[in-house]
C-alpha cells in the first residue's frame, strides 16, 4: 500500500496534474492515502479542497494533526460532500458544476496552487446517476484545461462496474489500493460535450490544450478563407450585413453590376442603400425577419436600380450568417440579375401572340372568302341585269354584314379599342339586342322571352361591347335551337352582381365541346367563326366579370353573365 501512495504523490508531482480515479476497497487504505494526499500537498505549499463525509474526514483530521502545524493545516479546505454532491435531492450535475465552480474559481483566479480530493456520493439507494459521467468528464476538462491535481475516490463495494467503466473514461489515472495505472480507456469513445471552460487561466494553458486550440484556429481560418472566396469570385452581386443591418461589404460583381464602390455602400444600412426603389424598402425588414429567425430568403423576382438610374430586374435571395453559437449575427443577401431571362421571356410572350395573330390572320381568310366570292356572284348577276334585284341586295347586305361582324370580332380580340364606360340601362340595351335578333329567331321558330327583375337597373359599360356580348349568346342560342323553342333571357341581381341569364332549350353543349368552348376558331356549326364565345369572355372579364355555362344535352344550355354590382346602379 504505501508504494502505491508513494507512487501517486510521485506521479502528480512529475506530471504536475492529473485526473485519477480511486475505486477503494478498505477504509483504512482509503485514509491512509487521503492523509498522504494531504500532507504531500501543504508540503508543497499546495491549497488543498477536500471534500468527503465528516465522519472520514474527521479521521483523516486527527491523522494530519499529528505531523502538521496549525498554519500548514490552513491549506486545507474541507467541504461536507454530502453537501456538495446535494444527496438529499435528484441529482444534478449542473447543480454540482456551479458548487464546483464556486470553490475552485477563487483558488485559480488568485493563481494558488491546488489539489483536489473528492469522494463523490449520491443519494443511497439509488443507482449512480448517468449525470455523474457528465460531472466526471467536465471535471476532466477542468483538470487537463487547468492543470491541477484531482483524485475522485469511489466506495469500490458501492459502486458497478459499469459505472467504473464509465468513469474510466474521463480520468487519465486509475487507482486501487493495489495499484495505481494508467487508465486504459481514458478519453476513448468519451461523449464530447460542447464546453466553455468552466474557468480557465491562459498561463495555465497545458499544450494539448495548446494544440486543440491551434487546430480549432486553423479550421476557422480555413472557414474564412472560403468564405472570403465564396463571397469575392461569385458571379452574382453579393451583400454582406451585420447584424444591425449596415453593409460590410459587397464584392467585384455587385460593383460591376450597379456601379457603386464597395466604399460607396460601407456602412450604410440595407433599407437605405441607393440601388433599393423607394417602393420595394419593405423588402428589407421582411427578409431581415426571415433571416434573424434562422430561416433562408427564398428567391423572389424584384427590381434594382443601377447608380446611373437604369433598373435592373433581379432574383434576390439571402440567408441568416451564424455566429460559433449558430445564432444569427448578420447576413447575406445575393442580387442576381435576371433581366436577359425576362427579356427571354418576353420574347416568348411577344412569339406567342404573333402566333395567334397567325392563327387568327389564316381563319380570317378563310372567312371572309366565302361572303366575298358571294358579293362578288350577286354583282355579277345585277350587271348582266337579272331580275329580282332586291333579292340580291338583301344577300349582299346580309353577306357584308357578315364581313362587318367576323372583322368586329376580330378587332375586340386583337386590341381593346377605345372603351367609353358609361351608364346603359341594361333592360333597354337587352330589348335593342332581341329586336335586332328578332327575324332571325322567327326564322328558327324560336320565341325570344324575357324575365326581368328590375327595368331601371343600370350598368357602367361599353354599351357596343355589351351589346356584342348578348349579340354572341342569343345568337348561339338560336342556333342551337334549329327546330324551334324557347330562348329566355333573365335579369337578376344577387350576392353584389348584377346576372344576366341565357336559358335555351337546344341540344346542350357535350363535353368534348365545352371543354375547347373559348378556343379560337373551335365551332361545330358549318358556318360559324368560332370567335363568338371567346370574345365575349373577353369583354365580360374586361368587365371585372365571369361568364359561367350550364349545359345539359338534350335539354339545353345556360349561360350566365355575371358583373359586378359597383359597376351596377339604379337610376
Ligand atoms: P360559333 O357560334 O361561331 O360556332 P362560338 O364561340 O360562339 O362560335 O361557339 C363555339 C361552339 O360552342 C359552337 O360551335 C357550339 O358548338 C357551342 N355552343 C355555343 N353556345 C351554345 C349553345 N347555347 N348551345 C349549344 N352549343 C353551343
Ligand atoms: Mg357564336
Amino acid at each position: 500500500m504505501s508504494d502505491q501512495i508513494t507512487q501517486l504523490n510521485q506521479l502528480l508531482e512529475s506530471a504536475g496534474s492529473g485526473h485519477v480515479l480511486y475505486v477503494y476497497d478498505e477504509l483504512d487504505a482509503y485514509t491512509r492515502q487521503a492523509v498522504s494526499f494531504i500532507t504531500c500537498g501543504i508540503e508543497q505549499g499546495h491549497q488543498v479542497l477536500f471534500i468527503d463525509r465528516q465522519d472520514r474526514y474527521d479521521r483523516i483530521f486527527r491523522m494530519l494533526q499529528d505531523g502538521q502545524s496549525d498554519a500548514q493545516l490552513d491549506l486545507v479546505r474541507y467541504v461536507n460532500s454530502l453537501e456538495f454532491y446535494r444527496v438529499r435531492e435528484p441529482f444534478c450535475c449542473g447543480m454540482v458544476l456551479e458548487q464546483y465552480k464556486d470553490l475552485l474559481v477563487p483558488l485559480s483566479a488568485g493563481g494558488i496552487t491546488f489539489r483536489l480530493w473528492a469522494h463523490a456520493e449520491w443519494p443511497e439507494n439509488a443507482e449512480a446517476p448517468g449525470e455523474l459521467e457528465m460531472l466526471e468528464h467536465l471535471a476532466d476538462y477542468s483538470v487537463t484545461t487547468q492543470g491541477f491535481s484531482a483524485v475522485c475516490c469511489y466506495n469500490g463495494a458501492q459502486m458497478t462496474a459499469t459505472l467504473q467503466h464509465k468513469l474510466l473514461r474521463h480520468h487519465a489515472y486509475w487507482l486501487t489500493d493495489q495499484a495505481l495505472v494508467v487508465s486504459p480507456l481514458y478519453a476513448k469513445d468519451a461523449p464530447f460535450f460542447p464546453l466553455s471552460a468552466p474557468f480557465r487561466m491562459e498561463s495555465q494553458r497545458t499544450e494539448q490544450e495548446s494544440a486543440m486550440r491551434k487546430k480549432t484556429e486553423d479550421q476557422l481560418r480555413a472557414t474564412q478563407s472560403q468564405l472570403e472566396s465564396f463571397i469575392t469570385r461569385n458571379l452574382d452581386p453579393v451583400i454582406i450585413l451585420n447584424q444591425d443591418e449596415k453593409v460590410i461589404r459587397v464584392n467585384q460583381a455587385f460593383e460591376r453590376l450597379f456601379g457603386w464602390t464597395n466604399e460607396e455602400v460601407m456602412g450604410l444600412k440595407a433599407a437605405v442603400l441607393p440601388i433599393i426603389p423607394l417602393d420595394r424598402r419593405y423588402e428589407v425588414p421582411r427578409n431581415k425577419h426571415v433571416n434573424m429567425t434562422g430561416r433562408n430568403v427564398e428567391g423572389y423576382e424584384s427590381l434594382r436600380y443601377r447608380k446611373d438610374g437604369t433598373s435592373v430586374n433581379v432574383m434576390i435571395s439571402s440567408f441568416p450568417l451564424l455566429d460559433e453559437d449558430d445564432n444569427p449575427n448578420g447576413r447575406a443577401v445575393i442580387v442576381r440579375d435576371i433581366t436577359e431571362r425576362m427579356q427571354a421571356q418576353e420574347l416568348l410572350i411577344r412569339t406567342e401572340k404573333l402566333s395567334i395573330a397567325g392563327e387568327l390572320a389564316a381563319g380570317i381568310a378563310h372567312e371572309i372568302r366565302n361572303p366575298v366570292t358571294a358579293v362578288k356572284g350577286f354583282l355579277h348577276l345585277l350587271q348582266s341585269g337579272g331580275t329580282s334585284k332586291q333579292l340580291y341586295f338583301d344577300i349582299m347586305a346580309s353577306e357584308i354584314q357578315r364581313i362587318e361582324t367576323i372583322l368586329s370580332e376580330l378587332l375586340m380580340l386583337a386590341k381593346p379599342q377605345a372603351v367609353h364606360f358609361q351608364s346603359r340601362n341594361i333592360a333597354a340595351l337587352i330589348r335593342d339586342v332581341i329586336t335586332l335578333l328578332d327575324a332571325q329567331a322567327n326564322l328558327n321558330n324560336v320565341r325570344i322571352l324575357t324575365d326581368f327583375e328590375d327595368e331601371n337597373l343600370c350598368l357602367e359599360c361599353e354599351e357596343n361591347q355589351i351589346k356584342q356580348v348578348c349579340i354572341n349568346f342569343i345568337k348561339n342560342a338560336i342556333e342551337a335551337m334549329p327546330d324551334g323553342g324557347e330562348l329566355l333571357i333573365q335579369l337578376a341581381q344577387g350576392e353584389g352582381m348584377l346576372h344576366i341569364r341565357f336559358v335555351d332549350q337546344g341540344g346542350g353543349i357535350p363535353e368534348h365541346v365545352l371543354a375547347r368552348l373559348g378556343q379560337p376558331f373551335y365551332t361545330t356549326k358549318e358556318k360559324g367563326t368560332g370567335l363568338g364565345f371567346m370574345v365575349s369572355r373577353k369583354i365580360i372579364e374586361n368587365h371585372n366579370g365571369t361568364v359561367r355555362v350550364f349545359s345539359e344535352e338534350r335539354r339545353g344550355t345556360t349561360i350566365e353573365v355575371s358583373l359586378p354590382l359597383e359597376s351596377a346602379s339604379r337610376q
